[in-house]
Formats: structure tokens, sequence, C-alpha cells
């Protein structure tokens, strides 16, 4: 498996096309989507939302997995509080 070098996606070597320059760099385009928007397009991948240097730059997963952990964890604690006050105003 080889990865995209614009979207960053895991596939074939056997699919998609491997760009060899003639300084003898080579980069892997997974689709000719990828490869029209990096050499045609000219498009910077850290600006369009559907690679995963966009995902890096931005820490868009990162920060939503954060933040539902944190989320359930404050109701975690507020449904336990709630509890203690209802035991404490039975007593
Ligand atoms: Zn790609």
């Amino acid at each position: 498996m080889t990865k995209c070098v614009f979207c960053g996606k895991e596939e074939s070597p056997y699919k998609g096309v491997h760009l060899i320059k003639n300084d003898g760099s080579t980069s892997f385009f997974c689709s000719s989507k990828c490869r029209r928007n990096a050499l045609n397009l000219k498009r910077d991948k850290n600006k369009l939302k559907w690679t995963e240097a966009f995902r890096i730059t931005r820490q868009r997963g990162i920060e939503k997995k954060n933040r539902d952990t944190e989320s359930k964890a404050k109701k975690e604690l507020k449904t336990e509080e709630k509890k203690e006050e209802v035991k404490e105003s039975k007593k």
C-alpha cells in the first residue's frame, strides 16, 4: 500500500499514477481527482476539506474526539451530582 501525496489515502500501488520527475523524486496520486487538483489546478492541499493534510492542520478528528469524551465525562459528573442531591434531599 502506498500513500497518496495529495489526499493521504492508502491505496494499492497498481491503482492511480506514479509521477517520476527528472530529479528522481517520485509522487503517487491515488486518483485523477488528486492528480488534477495538485498539478493542473495547483490547489493547496491544506485548504481542501477532503485531504488528510487539512485534517492534520486543523486537528479536526482529534478535537472532536476530545470534545465528545469531555462532554460525556461532564454529563456523567452532573448525573452523579444530581443523584447525590436527590439522596441528600430524601434524608
Ligand atoms: Zn489521493
